[in-house]
């Protein structure tokens, strides 16, 4: 099975600003569902890092194969990661849907990887630019999340301390500062009420 372990997934997709003990480095994760226009949802998939591949590049390369057999079905595919892409991955993200027209793609993040740098800015920038929306997770995402992607056991998700103030946190207060305001989908709004 491809779906995560509670503990896992309580540990990677934490949205604390440190890692809860015991403080094991926390890593990529992408978890995806493809929903196509016609016929059921594909079955869902998490990846890592792999190899020096970054999780999104291997993502890339799973929907291309699975694209050369089918070219003609619309699809929407929602994508749960730990952290924000890095520049690279983000611009090979932009290059994949320049490509492929018939797919809509969007990103929920859970952190933001070195939002403070230069860079890393432009890569969030650029996907915005390239019509893929990047939010950061909330309640709602990490329940979904929860519910598609881990084996919960029958398990309801129980959000830990603070959830929604990091949550928040990490969507206005950091993003406001660098400017992102209007490139993170959820920021809009906010940003011309004030
Ligand atoms: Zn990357």
């Amino acid at each position: 099975t491809m779906k995560l372990q509670r503990e896992i997934f309580y540990h990677q997709f934490g949205n604390q600003p440190r890692a809860p003990k015991p403080f094991h480095r926390r890593k990529t994760y992408l978890c995806y569902q493809l929903k196509p226009h016609e016929g059921p949802i594909k079955p869902p998939v998490c990846l890592q890092n792999k190899k020096k591949r970054h999780a999104e590049i291997r993502f890339i390369d799973n929907i291309r194969a699975l694209l050369r057999l089918d070219r003609s079905q619309r699809f929407e595919i929602t994508c749960y990661l730990t952290w924000s892409p890095c520049p690279t991955c983000a611009a090979e993200l932009a290059v994949f849907v320049q490509d492929h027209p018939h797919i809509r793609l969007r990103l929920f993040a859970s952190r933001l990887y070195f939002h403070w740098r230069w860079k890393h800015q432009e890569g969030l920038k650029l996907l915005h630019k390239s019509g893929i929306p990047v939010a950061v997770m909330r309640l709602r995402e990490f329940e979904d999340c929860w519910s598609n992607f881990v084996d919960s056991q029958g398990e309801p998700f129980q959000p830990w301390n603070k959830l929604a103030q990091y949550s928040e946190s990490i969507t206005r207060r950091k993003l406001r500062k660098q400017s992102l305001l209007g490139h993170v989908d959820g920021t809009v709004s906010k940003a011309s009420n004030s």
